[in-house]
């Protein structure tokens, strides 16, 4: 049998019968260079004792199959295929708490580590990523497209039934208990808060020139077309009122 063709299971955990991993040596490098070259790397991590302390005060790591610990060690003694495995699951259990940071004698920060890990699973389009993403889909569209991450007219029963028998409260006329809000800015239901045309635009700029559209671009391509047609829109919207001003 002939390994050259892989199926698309095949690419994703490895062919079960062949010895050559499922990520050549070329991109592990690739991936650890990444994490490594951004400049918080250097200031995240000073060493590992292995002492544990980090797992032991992690709420993650009394929930899921998880340490800090582990990820903070495969680092450290720079295991490539360690690092590309973890990034496959176990650094998105992560609650990005820092409690570890306060505490490890090194004056590392697991949960930092932890944070460049997942930057780099999205630059590299990881399939770990997309599916971690892919639920806050809304959420993500409503916060770039607005700077809201929620709003009052996300708050529905469906949205968030956990809530239990004080979900009925969310059933109440929104729009006229916003009104009662004593700031009129607040007087919203599509956003939590009124966004102007001038801080939308600023906004959009902020996330091109850092990269966060690119990243969802990698990511979610649908959701980014959808951002950039609202981005353009506004922008024309804002230079239509400037040129208002000027005619005034
Ligand atoms: S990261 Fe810090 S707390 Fe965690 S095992 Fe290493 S030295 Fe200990
Ligand atoms: S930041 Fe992450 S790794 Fe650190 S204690 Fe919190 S959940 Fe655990």
């Amino acid at each position: 049998m002939s390994h050259s063709a892989t199926t698309r299971i095949q690419e994703q955990i490895g062919d079960p019968v062949s010895d050559a991993p499922p990520v050549g040596r070329d991109k592990l490098e690739e991936i650890f260079q990444d994490i490594q070259a951004d400049m918080r790397y250097d200031h995240e991590l000073n060493g590992c004792l292995n002492c544990g302390i980090c797992t032991a005060t992690c709420p993650a790591a009394h929930y899921y199959d998880f340490s800090p610990r582990e990820i903070v060690q495969l680092l450290w003694t720079e295991n490539l295929e360690g690092i590309y495995d973890a990034m496959q699951e176990k650094i998105w259990s992560c609650a990005q708490c820092y409690t570890c940071a306060a505490r490890c004698p090194f004056s590392n920060s697991p949960g930092g580590l932890i944070m460049l890990m997942r930057e780099t699973a999205i630059k590299h389009g990881m399939e770990s990523a997309k599916n971690v993403l892919r639920p806050f889909s809304r959420v993500m569209l409503k916060l770039i497209s607005t700077g809201n991450q929620l709003s009052p007219d996300m708050i529905t029963p469906d949205g968030f039934a956990d809530w239990g028998p004080n979900v009925a409260k969310v059933d109440a006329p929104l729009e006229l208990l916003r009104q009662a809000i004593p700031m009129p800015t607040l007087h919203t239901t599509k956003t939590a808060w009124e966004v102007n045309l001038k801080t939308s635009v600023e906004l959009y700029t902020i996330w091109e020139e850092t990269g966060v559209l690119d990243s969802l671009e990698t990511i979610d391509e649908n959701l980014f077309d959808v951002i950039q047609d609202i981005m353009d829109e506004k922008r024309d919207d804002y230079e239509d009122w400037l040129d208002d001003q000027d005619d005034d």
